[in-house]
């Protein structure tokens, strides 16, 4: 039977995009650690939750039974104006490869705001709206979180404060406009504005920031004003929750062909949109259903499901934030400065986390250069600028690729493509100068973070 030709896109119609969003943990039978309350070490609870995030989010957290989440027919209208999102096969790039394997990709850079993040973003904004709040808070790194958010609270007309890592608000002040052009206000961090940025710049003067600095200023600003909430942009269930919609549209897509991937490959920060992607098919694998490899991809710069330990820890640095069971390299622990690949939180998603201990999924860690050299690769062949977090992907996919040319294997290849890179061009910069380079932390290095973890008995 000749097999009919699977288009360069794949696109879904508007009535098969998913109507509701899926709850992996659901389908786990040992289920992510709980959050603990930093002060007592005791699983926190809604009420003590409700001071920080919005009612509805926290009852998504919490939820590890409820398979199915109804997305709210607000947010739906909202993701038809850029989703779906396109499956794209990578024929250019098999071609030129030389591969027998089949790549797919699926492209969440399709928004003004450039990344996957938008999905929750709206998600929160909506939430918090629901409830009534005048606004939310959040920190942003290199921005495409802050600018997602932004999009979306002003299509709900919430205000939204951005504490942006100092760093970034200096390298990119184009993000910052984006920002600024969507209504939010932005303030470098650490800044003069909160307790804990004071703390913090008093002891280290100087200091460019860190995400997990940023986080502890935007939930101080949070919890001292009246009508605010902190919203976060990766990492929590919630987050992974929202993000599932990335997985239910590849595998709606994929199965209108008929396709089974053999992997499935993502680049892992805080672990939203790989736990996004892989959603239904871990689902399946969970259930016994099929069976898939899926690959996680991090920084060798940021190592935290590779070399990390698996402990509670503080999710920031000002350890306000409840402590998360997670693999992680320490609070305190900041890539090297020359790192420009994104991907720089010190621990992961405890869903992912738990997934990675029960060897439900596999990581690799690979060095900047060869990131940017694939992503440079990747532009050329397939046309679109990734975004390097992205390219983190990219580069598995293509070394698996190329396995599967030295052993004629045919595998279909599944990974995705987070975003563009349109606002990263002086990382890209410093890769075509050749000033770029590779730093990897010695086990001494990473030692002095791992002991300043949290006793937890
Ligand atoms: C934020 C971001 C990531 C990493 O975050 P995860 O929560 O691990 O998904 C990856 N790619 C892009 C483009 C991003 O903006």
């Amino acid at each position: 039977m000749k097999q009919e030709k699977i288009p360069y896109k794949i696109y879904l119609n508007e009535s098969e995009m998913p109507k509701a969003w899926y709850n992996l943990r659901a389908d786990m039978k040992k289920k992510p650690a709980p959050l603990l309350n930093p002060a007592t070490h005791k699983p926190m609870t809604a009420d003590e939750l409700a001071g920080v995030f919005c009612e509805e989010l926290i009852k998504q957290e919490l939820d590890n039974t409820t398979p199915y989440f109804e997305i709210p027919k607000e947010i739906r209208d909202f993701y038809k104006m850029y989703r779906p999102s396109p499956l794209v096969r990578a024929y250019c790039l098999e071609e030129k490869l030389g591969t027998p394997a089949k790549i797919y990709y699926k492209f969440e850079g399709n928004n003004t705001s450039g990344s996957h993040k938008l999905n929750s973003a709206i998600a929160q904004a909506y939430y918090a709206k629901k409830q009534g709040l005048k606004g939310v808070t959040t920190e942003t790194g290199a921005g495409q979180w802050g600018t997602a958010l932004s999009m979306a609270c002003s299509y709900f007309n919430l205000d939204c404060k951005v504490y942006m890592v100092k760093c970034s608000y200096e390298q990119k002040p184009f993000r910052r406009e984006v920002m600024r052009t969507y209504g939010a206000s932005v303030t470098p961090s650490p800044s003069t504005e909160t307790e804990v940025g004071k703390k913090i710049l008093a002891e280290h003067p100087g200091t460019t920031g860190s995400l997990g600095c940023a986080i502890s200023e935007a939930v101080e600003k949070a919890v001292t004003s009246d009508g605010y909430r902190y919203v976060l942009g990766s990492v929590l269930n919630q987050v992974l929750l929202h993000q599932s919609v990335i997985g239910l549209e590849t595998k709606a897509a994929l199965d209108k062909y008929g396709i089974k991937p053999d992997m499935i490959i993502g680049c892992a920060g805080g672990g939203s949109n790989l736990g996004g992607l892989i959603a239904p098919f871990m689902g399946e694998k969970l259930r016994g259903e099929a069976d898939y490899r899926i690959i996680a991809v991090e920084p060798a710069s940021c190592p935290s499901l590779t070399r990390g330990v698996y402990a509670y820890d503080f999710c920031d640095t000002g350890m306000v934030c409840p402590l998360a069971k997670m693999y992680t390299l320490g609070s305190d622990f900041i890539p090297s400065a020359n790192h420009a690949g994104g991907l720089r939180y010190h621990g992961m998603s405890s869903t992912l986390s738990e997934l990675y201990n029960q060897g439900l999924i596999e990581a690799t860690s690979v060095k900047q250069t060869d990131v940017f050299e694939a992503a440079e690769y990747f532009a050329r062949v397939e046309g679109i600028l990734p975004a390097p977090e992205s390219s983190h992907a990219i580069r598995v996919a293509i070394d698996e690729a190329l396995k599967c040319k030295e052993i004629s294997e045919e595998k279909t290849i599944v990974f995705g493509l987070t975003g563009t890179g349109y606002f990263d061009m002086v990382a890209y910069e410093k890769f075509h100068d050749g000033e770029m380079s590779d730093y990897i932390p010695t086990d001494e290095e990473l030692a002095i973070y791992r002991a300043k973890l949290p006793k937890i008995d």
